[in-house]
């Protein structure tokens, strides 16, 4: 199956048929529909699985169709993921598969400079890719604010959790509008993963693979 059958529009396919991507993984198959559908999602997948594109490509596919020319970019997609490693990685993978779209990301963590990030906060982003203490410690210093999201992706839950971030997360939440479309991405469903997912999400769809 083509990424075309997927309703992807040919900015991104080229992108992908630059990175020699040729067919959706499963979880790509089954989410990026939903997603471009407008749908929360509860998606069950570990890393490996291709996970990261399946969300990657229909917020950046939605966020392209909907930009006004000319008027000043804003933070219109939040990624919340729990390393800076898995951060990088995911701020690479929007940067390549975004790369003839326009839109621009960047990505923020703990345990370096502060200065570059807010430079490049400074200077305009679509999406933003964080760990949560940083972007808690940004916004608390109004560097930035998430008043403006559209689209919200947790990312690894399970592992947040584990790490301590339930609080970190709520405080986000908090900051975060109503009206926005949530995608949650977890590799296990413990009780207290519904539990935040069921605070996240509104009537989700599930992809479990
Ligand atoms: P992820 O699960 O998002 O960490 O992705 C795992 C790996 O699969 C990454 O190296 C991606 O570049 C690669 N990948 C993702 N989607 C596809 C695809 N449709 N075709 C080929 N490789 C892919």
């Amino acid at each position: 199956m083509p990424f075309s059958a997927l309703g992807i529009i040919d900015h991104l396919r080229k992108a992908l048929a630059e990175e020699g991507y040729n067919s959706p993984t499963p979880i790509q198959k089954e989410a990026i529909p939903v997603i471009l559908e407008g749908n929360d999602l509860l998606a069950c997948a570990q890393t490996g699985t291709g996970k990261t594109a399946a969300f990657a490509l229909p917020v950046l596919q939605r966020l392209h169709q909907s930009r006004m020319h000319g008027e000043k970019r804003k933070i219109r997609c939040l990624v919340l993921t729990p390393t800076r490693e898995l951060a990088i990685q995911i701020g690479e993978s929007f940067t390549a598969y975004g790369r003839h779209t326009g839109l621009i990301n960047t990505v923020i963590f703990g345990g370096v400079n502060q200065n570059p990030q807010t430079a490049r906060l400074v200077r305009g982003v679509d999406i933003l890719v964080a760990t949560p203490g940083r972007l808690l410690d940004l916004i608390g210093q109004g560097h930035l604010h998430l008043r403006d999201i559209e689209y919200f992706v947790l990312d690894e839950a399970d592992r947040m959790l584990d790490m301590g971030f339930i609080h970190d997360i709520r405080r986000v939440l908090a900051v975060l509008p109503k009206k926005r479309q949530s995608l949650f991405f977890s590799a296990t469903m413990p009780p207290e993963i519904i539990k935040l997912s069921a605070a996240i999400l509104h009537n989700p769809k599930e992809v479990m693979v």
